[in-house]
């Protein structure tokens, strides 16, 4: 880690790590952080970690590398369960090395890429190969999403089962609503056999319809085309109801609104075996944004009302929402700077999410840091049926280390994304991952 430079350190920047004695250490000593993962607080110890895996804690003798953790806290590497990387087809926009390279910036050590790429991940071979080449680069662990139709067509459904044993975990047409409750019944009929993951894109099409952001007071009056609640939340029923129907584990994604996050309470409530998902845009931002005109803040679901994500962020602390997702899905300045009717749907975050709402909603108290952790590590690792992540002898050694305390705004020269924007440029923010090991290694070092 390098020691912080004038042009980016705050001013009251501390512990800068040591850099490792050798690049690819198979035994490394984490010292003297704040060990905290989904058991609870562990208090202050060296944390030991070896050929991939946790070690144990304080158990001296000699090391590869060591890097100086005090006063820093240590947890588990997050889990992002939707990210869109881009690769294969729209390299422009991001690919996995930059991707996967954010992801570990960002604090995550493994991330579920979408499937609407071109071409769309929808055949084994593509699955195999994005796998195989993440596993090159020794960034963020890969675990792709595969398709549930052809071409993200919603007419035919891929081959769930080939897709699965190429190595793909989750199956989604995220980008695209499928239109077809026929064929969303198939899907999870299938998915529900296997034991995969279905995740949504719940916003009916029709309602939908060509609306750039939230229905509402602000888009009447900007005199732009609305996209109502109503869309996503009869989205959600239909989705959460053929969840109930089939038994399939229907992973409900970015969830914007009151009335949706109504709705899968409801679906939770009554059985349905459903998961829900918020990201940090639609608990951080909302539609007075779009006043701006800039398509920055154009993303689909849309940015709601400051009630919707007040509603978001006090169920924060209750149990319907399972996990956050990032939806990280960036694009070229040039595209995100096209009017806004035109610019494409999509807020990159990867490396700014967990500093921004640890910023915005636990150091301004709405939501405890244990809980934010949570969302982050064991809430999307049940909804995919992954062991939980702890620093316990045995566990995968994928462990971020987070400075709680610096505040450094966001600079889009030091962002990793190829997506240098964003709607947090200059912010101060605070919770910064320094270090993020992955498989035992440093996948990102400030
Ligand atoms: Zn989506």
């Amino acid at each position: 880690m390098k020691p912080p430079t004038k042009a980016s350190a705050g001013a009251s920047a501390k512990s800068p790590m040591k850099p490792p004695t050798k690049a690819s250490a198979s035994r490394v000593v984490l010292r003297g952080g704040h060990l905290r993962d989904g058991s609870g607080d562990l208090g202050q110890h060296d944390l030991y970690l070896k050929d991939g895996l946790i070690e144990g804690l304080d158990l001296g003798g000699a090391v590869d590398a060591e890097y100086d953790a005090d006063g820093l806290l240590v947890t588990p590497a997050f889990l992002d369960l939707h990210a869109h990387l881009r690769e294969p087809g729209q390299e422009v926009k991001e690919d996995l090395a930059s991707g996967l390279a954010a992801a570990a910036a960002g604090g995550f050590g493994t991330v579920v890429s979408m499937a609407n790429t071109s071409p769309v991940v929808d055949e084994p071979g593509i699955v195999a190969d994005l796998i195989a080449r993440s596993e090159r680069l020794a960034l963020a662990r890969l675990r792709p999403a595969a398709a549930l139709s052809h071409g993200l067509r919603g007419e035919t459904l891929t081959d769930f089962a080939a897709l699965r044993a190429a190595g793909a975990v989750m199956i989604t047409d995220d980008g695209i609503p499928v239109a077809d409750s026929h064929l969303m019944r198939r899907a999870c009929e299938y998915a529900a056999e296997l034991g995969l993951v279905i995740q949504t894109h719940s916003e009916e099409p029709s309602l939908r319809a060509g609306g750039v952001m939230n229905e509402g007071e602000v888009s009447l009056r900007l005199g732009l085309p609305g996209n109502p609640d109503s869309a996503e939340a009869v989205m959600l029923f239909r989705d959460g109801e053929i969840a109930r129907l089939t038994g399939a584990r229907v992973h409900l994604a970015h969830v914007s609104s009151r009335r949706g996050l109504e709705v899968a309470d409801w679906l939770k409530r009554s059985g349905a075996p459903v998961s829900v998902e918020v990201t940090p845009h639609h608990l951080t931002l909302t539609d007075e944004s779009l006043a701006t005109f800039d398509p920055i803040y154009k993303v689909a679901p849309p940015l709601r009302t400051a009630a919707d994500v007040d509603y978001l962020r006090q169920a924060l602390t209750g149990g319907v929402i399972d996990a956050i997702g990032t939806d990280h899905a960036p694009h070229t300045l040039a595209e995100k700077e096209r009017d806004l009717l035109d610019a494409p749907f999509g807020i990159a975050n990867l490396e700014v999410s967990f500093a921004l709402l640890y910023t915005r909603l636990v150091r301004e108290g709405t939501l405890g840091l244990e809980r934010l952790l949570e969302l982050l590590q064991d809430g999307p690792a049940g909804v995919m049926g992954w062991p939980s992540p702890r620093l316990s002898p045995g566990s995968a050694a994928d462990v971020t280390v987070l400075d709680l305390e610096t505040a450094r705004a966001v600079d889009g020269r030091q962002l990793l994304s190829k997506a240098k924007h964003g709607p947090w440029l200059g912010e101060e923010l605070r919770g910064w991952p320094l270090l993020t090991m992955v498989r035992g290694a440093a996948a990102y070092r400030r």
